[in-house]
């Protein structure tokens, strides 16, 4: 199939879909599958790989190749998958639990290795399909079902995990943001390693109204911080004693996200501890670094030229 002749319908599967009226997953999908003919793949390249949760069920909607995997170890099917198939594009759809707490430790290795992988971070700050409970990103005090006096654990900020983690790849999007949300994707499918892109997305059944103030067209301009790459920030400032302010009179912000160094794009994302706030959307870093896939082939060229019994290549294949 001719990359003109790809269409959104390409990209649409026949299953029903079954999230509840208003999610904010149905914004998402629907971004997702208007984007992509613009890569020119073909749907029998690309594989959508899920673990549980209500994001779980995006592979189904796909008309692409999919996987639906066990809770947390989306990431790890994923890398599987990149390291057998290097001609496969591979996407990684979670959410904030099966990401943050059951697969926590998949995810940050996918992101350490840069695994070619591109996961999508559906964060809508509670457990959706088991109807309620407290997740890694749920603020604190938050009531929930399992947190009936409030939740006393401290969140985690996806961003700022992802750039301890060592990821190449960092952004923020939101759901219902129609330009913002394809302008992430576009650059996240363009870099070459591991990206994560943590989306909002709204819970209207359980966790109604959690970034309302980032969606506020009026107070958007307030409530939203845009990444502009080389261009001072607007609302963010740098105090006299060196400290990132939202607002202020001090000098304009820079943000550079090829910068090798993550301490800024990690300092950017603590601004966004609370939700209620002013938030930095977009792209916190976006660097080169050898993706996995490419460097284990040539360890095993290497191991293969130099080749006895004894090499890594011998072990490799000792089975076959
Ligand atoms: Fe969407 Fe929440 Fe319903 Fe899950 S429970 S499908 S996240 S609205
Ligand atoms: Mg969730």
């Amino acid at each position: 199939m001719a990359a003109t002749e790809l269409t959104k319908a390409d990209f649409q599967s026949d299953q029903e879909t079954r999230w509840c009226p208003g999610c904010g997953d149905y914004a998402v999908l629907a971004a997702v599958q208007g984007f992509f003919p613009e890569l020119g793949i073909p749907p029998e390249r690309v594989v959508f790989v899920s673990g549980i949760g209500c994001a779980g069920r995006f592979a189904y909607y796909m008309d692409t190749y999919g996987m639906h995997g066990i809770h947390g170890r989306g990431p790890a099917l994923a890398t599987g998958l990149a390291a057998a198939r290097e001609d496969l594009s591979i996407w990684v759809v979670t959410g904030d639990g099966d990401a943050l707490s059951i697969g926590g430790n998949h995810l940050i290795h996918a992101l350490r290795r840069n695994v070619p992988v591109k996961i999508l971070l559906f964060n809508n700050q509670i457990y959706g399909l088991t109807k309620g409970q407290a997740s890694p990103t749920s603020e604190l005090g938050k009531v929930t079902k399992s947190t009936p006096f409030g939740s006393i654990d401290a969140p985690f900020n996806p961003i700022s995990l992802a750039l301890g983690a060592e990821a190449t790849f960092v952004a923020r999007t939101i759901d219902t943001d129609k330009q913002h949300l394809p302008m992430v994707l576009r650059a996240a499918a363009a870099h070459e390693g591991a990206a994560l892109v943590e989306i909002y997305q709204n819970c209207p059944v359980f966790n109604d109204g959690a970034f309302d103030a980032l969606r506020d067209k009026k107070r958007g301009e307030v409530n939203r911080i845009y990444l502009e790459h080389g261009e001072p920030i607007r609302n963010v400032t740098r105090d006299a004693d060196g400290v990132l302010r939202i607002g202020g009179d001090g000098a304009p912000v820079i943000h550079d996200a090829h910068r090798a160094d993550p301490s800024f794009a990690f300092e950017l994302s603590r601004l966004s501890s609370s939700p209620d706030g002013p938030t930095p959307i977009g792209i916190f870093r976006d660097v080169a670094r050898p993706v996995s896939g490419q460097e284990l082939t040539h360890q095993l060229a290497q191991a293969r030229a130099g080749a006895d019994d004894s090499t890594l290549d011998a072990v490799l294949h000792a089975g076959d």
